[in-house]
């Protein structure tokens, strides 16, 4: 089992689903062409409407730790409350905190009781400095357990689901010790933008990227939209390969 840990030079793509929605979906996930080891997936939803799927729970928690006895990869999930902390701990690697929770500080306060990475996402509307604010509630992990996630934001543009602002990679990068990945799937709000952005946040010197992918995506249960299917996840992955080197970094998936 890799740890969830990288250097300088890697760029590494985690990969999966919005949502675990059953343990044939995770499976073709981690077969995929490239063998996938950095692996996604929702367990506890958080969604605007109480009406949408809101995830598996418990039932996803299972199918988590069989794949795991199965296969070897790191998994990173969203913990929405402080009470699911306990049931994640055996099958998480990296917990992830979503735009939702940017301000929950008591969530963050039990999360930097955990040795394990955080991956801390931007709200929808935060300036840089209260996102940077909320990095202290987990500074107790130590600056390379903390993961800064570029989501998108809201601003007056309504042509896509949200604005990418790379400008804040760029400045967190030259400015923060912190590793900063990007999400352009929530950030475009469409798989047809996801490999583009991808390759800008490349450039724009983030770490890594966050991106949703879904073996037959019409059929998600959330975020149908936004999700690759294998076949752009490979395009996706070719092309980073090809681009990396151009940023003296090398793809980890
Ligand atoms: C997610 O990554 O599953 C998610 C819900 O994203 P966000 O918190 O950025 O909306
Ligand atoms: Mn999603």
């Amino acid at each position: 089992m890799n740890s969830f840990n990288f250097s300088k030079s890697d760029f590494f793509l985690i990969s999966g689903p919005c949502a675990v929605e059953g343990q044939q979906q995770m499976e073709a996930v981690l077969n995929s062409e490239n063998k996938p080891s950095l692996i996604r997936g929702g367990i506890y939803k958080m969604r605007t409407k109480k009406s949408s799927f809101q995830g598996l729970g418990n039932e996803a928690i299972s199918i988590i730790k069989s794949l795991k006895k199965k296969y070897h990869f790191n998994y990173v999930t969203e913990v929405t409350d402080p009470r699911q902390i306990e049931d994640l701990l055996p099958i998480v690697d990296c917990f992830q905190v979503g735009a939702r929770n940017m301000y929950n500080y008591e969530l963050l306060k039990e999360l930097s009781l955990y040795k394990k990475p955080v991956i801390l996402k931007r709200g929808f509307s935060s300036t840089i400095s209260e996102w940077l604010g909320a990095t202290e509630y987990l500074s107790d992990l130590g600056e390379n357990n903390i993961y800064l996630c570029e989501r998108g934001i809201r601003t007056f543009e309504n042509k896509l689901r949200n604005t990418l602002d790379l400008g804040a990679v760029i400045y967190l990068k030259k400015n923060h010790p912190f590793k900063v990945i990007v999400d352009p799937s929530h950030a475009m709000g469409d798989s047809k933008y996801v490999i583009d952005a991808s390759l800008a946040a490349l450039a724009a010197g983030a770490d890594g990227l966050l991106v949703e992918v879904h073996p037959t995506p019409s059929s998600a249960l959330s975020d149908p939209e936004q999700a690759l299917d294998l076949n752009m996840q490979n395009e996706l992955i070719k092309k980073l390969n090809r681009a990396c080197p151009l940023f003296e970094k090398e793809l980890r998936v």
